[in-house]
């Protein structure tokens, strides 16, 4: 990429004006990503983490003290009474799959406080009779209530849809591929005390995707049961190789490793491999990871509010997860958008991402992922599915000068192509 020209030099004046606006919201995230690295240590001190707790097991990995040590450790940093963190896990959906095929038995319902999930939960939940094994070909039942115009749960709908057999009540903490504001640490505790005053014997779960971290407590410290998250994007802190973690009661972690192995087996088995180390690591990683993610996504929030587009959240509204959302006027702007991020990525810069028929996404998507890991959405990557309203969804990067660069790159993307005037900034 050249850095030259003269849209190039309008567009680093206007940085440098983003980046004093963005000052007092960077020092703040840089005082959660702090406490939240001393907590992190804090539990590995506790533990007595060592050396040895990184070499991994094979076969059937009985007495994996490695493992043992990172569930601890991981359940102290969530707050929560157990937690299992496996590299078995092949990725977020799957993760949630086995925590609530774990929670839920046949003519049980499932409740979505906060709406329509995530994509790829679509297929879990699946029909009645779709022969897939999804929740519902089992017999459990769904329903969901979509939050008011505000985003604030729907209370009304939601207490004359608890039932006898409602037995999970799902929470979805970030915004995922939706507009709506992503819910805080504090609103899902409150979600939690009200959903246990209406139903006392009901699993509160959290879909904690993208979330780890942004904030300085965790949702199982709020009362929920269990939640769950994927190693390929906050907690594994960009280098761990795969994984998943689910956190929460014992009993809730239990009944989900029952399902991620089997019955009587459940977390005791499981040979780790060479993955140990980079899990160890990846978490001592993921508080300053997560941070530098977020203060490039208050840039790129800046820098477009500047031009005139609409973000959310906007630059210096509270964040729970690494999700910027920028929303453009067409299809081309969204595909130009993506593609600059492409360009400034250290990894596949001379591939141009193009929309595709991605599985498990129900429209055409654009991904620019110049990642390290497959896919790894802790590192900088952005979304966009090529429906109205044209949101691209931009999220991770492993240094805050990354993020920069893919942001300054994405512009240079629209200027070049008349999609956008840079101005130089006058203040
Ligand atoms: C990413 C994500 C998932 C699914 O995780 P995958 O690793 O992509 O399977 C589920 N829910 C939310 C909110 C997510 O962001």
């Amino acid at each position: 990429m050249k850095r030259q020209g003269s849209n190039w030099l309008a567009l680093t004046k206007r940085a440098e004006a983003a980046e004093e606006q963005a000052a007092p919201v960077f020092r703040s995230i840089d005082g959660i990503a702090e406490r939240n690295q001393w907590k992190v240590i804090d539990a590995f001190q506790k533990h007595r983490v060592s050396d040895f707790h990184f070499n991994g097991s094979t076969g059937y990995g009985y007495n994996d003290t490695g493992r043992e040590v990172l569930d601890l450790v991981y359940a102290d940093v969530m707050g929560a009474e157990a937690a299992l963190v496996r590299p078995h896990f092949v990725s977020g959906t799957h993760t949630i799959s086995c925590a609530l095929f774990g929670l839920l038995r046949p003519g049980d319902e499932l409740l979505y406080i906060t709406g329509r999930p995530y994509d790829t939960l679509h297929k879990v939940i699946g029909k009645p009779g779709d022969g897939k094994g999804s929740l519902q070909d089992f017999g459990i039942t769904y329903c969901e209530v979509a939050p008011l115009a505000d985003g604030s749960i729907d209370w009304d709908t939601v207490s004359s849809k608890i039932t006898e057999r409602t037995r999970v009540i799902g929470i979805q903490r970030s915004r995922g591929y939706d507009w709506r504001a992503s819910y805080t640490v504090a609103q899902i505790g409150e979600m939690t005390e009200r959903v246990k005053a209406l139903k006392p014997d009901v699993y509160v779960f959290v879909d904690n995707c993208y979330g780890e971290f942004t904030e300085e407590l965790e949702p199982t410290q709020v009362g929920v049961d269990l939640m769950a998250g994927s190693l390929i994007k906050n907690p594994g802190g960009g280098i761990a190789p795969t994984g998943g973690y689910v956190a929460g009661t014992k009993h809730a972690v239990e009944l989900t490793a029952y399902r991620l192995t089997a019955p009587g087996i459940g977390g005791e088995v499981g040979a780790t491999l060479g993955t140990l180390r980079a899990m160890y690591q990846g978490l001592f990683l993921a508080p300053h990871l997560v941070g530098q993610a977020l203060k490039g996504s208050v840039f790129g929030a800046v820098m477009f509010e500047m031009l005139g587009f609409e973000s959310n959240p906007r630059f210096d509204a509270p964040r729970t997860d690494l999700i910027q959302a920028i929303r453009f006027k067409d299809a081309e702007q969204l595909i130009a958008f993506v593609q600059g991020v492409q360009r400034a990525s250290a990894v596949d810069s001379h591939v141009v991402p193009e929309p595709w028929d991605m599985p498990g996404y129900e429209h055409p998507v654009i991904m620019a992922a110049g990642t390290f890991m497959q896919g790894g959405s802790l590192e900088l990557s952005a979304d966009a599915p090529i429906r109205e309203p044209y949101i691209a969804y931009m999220q991770g990067g492993l240094t805050y000068a990354h993020v920069k660069y893919g942001v300054l790159n994405a512009l240079a993307m629209l200027a070049d192509r008349e999609l956008v005037v840079i101005k130089p900034h006058t203040t």
